[in-house]
């Protein structure tokens, strides 16, 4: 684990002046909470996902194909869009890109004698899923999601 102080990536709120322009986000202290407190939030198959790595079983979270957002279920974060989503057919909500790139972070993952890239909440470090390359276009990414993680929020029809 890693000893620096907690910071996350946040997107540069408009307005404010930065020294490097061509940055795209600043630094801002991350959510911790305990293990305890982890616990009372979430189901325990959401605390499972999240705090502990776990994979849920395929097929376990179906979301409705309509228009929306997807939200970190532990702290809110707004990580995926609906307009980035697409059928994997692997039974794990799939997009193809983040809502922006400051919402998710990325570590290697060497569990079950596999190498891959671990997709974690930027704001929480919450465990979403994996990262792979071979998903539509136009990124070519397929973020492999556990439902758990995340919290659908319908857009609002006029
Ligand atoms: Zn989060």
């Amino acid at each position: 684990m890693s000893h620096l102080p907690c910071l996350r990536r946040v997107a540069i709120p408009p307005g404010l002046v930065t020294a490097d322009e061509n940055r795209s986000w600043i630094l801002a202290e991350k959510i911790k909470k305990s293990d305890t407190q982890w616990r009372e939030q979430l189901s325990e198959m959401a605390y499972r996902v999240t705090r502990k790595g776990a994979t849920e079983p395929r097929f376990s979270h179906i979301f409705p194909d309509s228009p929306g957002s997807f939200h970190c279920v532990c702290c809110g974060e707004l990580l995926f869009n609906s307009k980035s989503k697409f059928e994997s057919g692997s039974g794990w909500p799939a997009f193809y890109e983040p809502a922006n790139r400051a919402a998710v972070s990325e570590r290697v993952d060497f569990s079950f004698f596999m190498r891959r890239i671990e997709v974690l909440c930027e704001k929480c470090d919450a465990h979403l899923g994996h990262v792979f390359k071979d998903g539509p276009q136009p990124t070519g990414l397929r973020y492999c999601i556990n439902g758990a993680a995340l919290k659908f929020t319908p857009e609002e029809s006029d």
